[in-house]
């Protein structure tokens, strides 16, 4: 098991332990570790080191997840949700769902002007609690919408300092999904646990643990049933493919739903204190034989009307249990 587990568990916040498939075998605090191990029926030796946990032995199929809170704590479902951010990154996503509320322009505040985000509000509705909705619009060096973490977490940053900031922050957007995880085109994930980053590798010590970047969801676990979403690790980098040592991180991280702004988004949101919930929609088998760029064309717009629709039945929700 790789040495950045023990760095996780150095932190001292509570784990579950997963198998390859994403199933909790085993959870607790970090002194229960081994107990967990022998609970998940699995032949691994363990040794509670100081420190952290290494398991030694046949284990290449389980992994431990931090499920703790490092810095902002998830929301409770119970909590009322008055003003929702829902950050996007691309026009043609959000399209739908700036419609459905009818939405109309923000500007940007002046220290922000130079920034490509899009800004749009709503006031609340029948169904739906107050909205800032923020794209990261385009880059107007090249004229192509600014996907990926650098303008997400701009974009972010932005909405978390307008006068009256939000008590929940949406990311809410497509993603590549694994036929392995159980997944379809138009499968639809909260973020559940975390969030995580499977393109940052920093082999220092301690360093490890800040580029993998595991940071909470707020729970809307109660809410994923009724949405026909499944729960799942959303795992951020900032290509569109899978390079071979994506893969095996992605493997080690649990990540389901591969996109390229939710840990970027959920960094901002921890630094403000504010709850992150992610809604992400596959658009693409990343273990598919057709190549990505194909099949996210072909499902883009699909996938879009199909964020909205979800998106939309969370913030009905979210605002029926003030
Ligand atoms: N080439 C596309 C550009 C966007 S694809 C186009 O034709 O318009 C990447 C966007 O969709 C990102 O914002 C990312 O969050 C999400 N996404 C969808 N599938 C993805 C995947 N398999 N890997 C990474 N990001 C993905």
């Amino acid at each position: 098991m790789p040495d950045h587990h023990a760095a996780r568990l150095a932190l001292g916040r509570p784990y579950e332990v997963r198998t390859l498939a994403g199933f909790a075998v085993g959870a607790g605090d970090p002194v229960a570790a081994k107990a967990a191990f022998t609970d998940a029926s699995v032949a691994v030796s363990t040794e509670v080191a100081v420190g952290g946990m290494h398991a030694h032995g046949e284990t290449p199929s389980l992994s431990l997840l931090d499920v703790g809170a490092p810095y902002a704590p998830a929301m409770p479902n119970s909590e009322p949700v008055r003003r929702v951010a829902i950050v996007m990154a691309m026009e043609a996503e959000a399209a739908p769902l700036r419609r459905a509320v009818g939405a109309q322009d923000l500007a940007s505040p002046g220290w922000a002007s130079a920034l490509p985000v899009r800004l749009a509000g709503a006031p609340a509705g029948p169904s739906w609690p107050e909205l800032v909705l923020a794209v990261n619009g385009t880059d107007p060096i090249t004229g192509i919408p600014c996907i990926g973490t650098t303008a997400a977490a701009l974009t972010t940053h932005v909405v978390l300092n307008l006068p009256e900031p939000p008590d929940l922050v949406l990311t809410v957007g497509t993603c590549g999904g694994w036929t392995r995880a159980g997944a379809s085109i138009g499968t639809t994930y909260l973020a559940w646990p975390h969030f995580s980053c499977h393109d940052r590798r920093i082999d220092l010590p301690g360093f490890q643990a800040f580029a993998d970047g595991d940071l909470p969801a707020a729970d809307l676990r109660t809410h994923a049933e009724a949405l026909g979403c499944e729960l799942g690790i959303v795992t951020t980098g900032d290509s569109l493919d899978e390079s071979p040592t994506d893969h095996d991180r992605i493997v080690d991280n649990g990540g389901v739903a591969k996109e390229m702004e939710a840990a970027a988004v959920a960094w901002v949101c921890h630094l403000h204190g504010v709850p992150v919930g992610g809604i992400k929609t596959v658009t693409d088998l990343v273990d598919s034989a057709v190549p990505t760029p194909d099949q996210f064309s072909a499902n883009l717009a699909a996938a879009s009307a199909a964020l909205e629709s979800t998106t939309l039945g969370l913030l009905s929700r979210l605002a029926d249990a003030e």
